[in-house]
């Protein structure tokens, strides 16, 4: 889970999760299919753009690359053993 507060990423993923919830509904009452392609084109295009987001926000790179070590040199006491 992603643990980092960026607003913008938030906010794309909460219209992507309406876009999701709308399709989901849309297959639920058996929409016309022009109908579902559309929301599916939405669908997958919220999901670009997060994906966008997420590849240029020095805040979201960050979180994403949360794994990088934080300690770049050895500690002293490493060296002198
Ligand atoms: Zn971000």
């Amino acid at each position: 889970m992603l643990r980092a507060t960026c607003p913008k990423l938030s906010a794309i993923a909460k219209l992507l999760r309406e876009k999701y919830d709308l399709h989901f509904a849309m297959i639920a009452r058996n929409a016309p299919e022009a109908e579902l392609r559309l929301a599916e084109a939405e669908v997958s295009r919220i999901s670009r753009l997060m994906t966008n987001h997420r590849r240029k926000c020095p805040k979201c790179t960050s979180a994403l690359t949360g794994v990088t070590p934080i300690r770049r040199r050895p500690l002293l006491l490493d060296i002198a053993s």
